[in-house]
């Protein structure tokens, strides 16, 4: 299975490197390392809704403006159903392959 190197959000994938708040916050302000803060403030997902589905379309529109080649896309959107906030919602349901 594809395992990215260094720290990625657990929602949408992004490299929080990328993240200029290096992450979500806590309810009490602290800030969340799992997430950035495009998903995650204050203790809540921004989009608490979405589903992986949305998530995907999301990301994918989203590395296509960054110009990404091809390949790429495909892979940060393939291991979006791996990270944490997804794995947690879909578990007890076979993985999608
Ligand atoms: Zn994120």
């Amino acid at each position: 299975m594809f395992q990215p190197k260094g720290a990625i959000c657990q929602s949408c994938g992004m490299p929080l490197s990328r993240d200029k708040r290096g992450g979500g916050t806590n309810a009490d302000g602290s800030v969340n390392p799992d997430y950035c803060s495009n998903c995650f403030h204050a203790g809540a997902f921004l989009e608490p809704k979405l589903t992986v589905a949305d998530m995907q379309q999301k990301v994918r529109h989203e590395v296509k403006e960054m110009h990404l080649p091809g390949f790429m896309a495909t892979k940060f959107v393939k291991q979006i159903p791996t990270l944490k906030r997804w794995r947690d919602a879909t578990a007890g349901e076979p993985p999608a392959t």
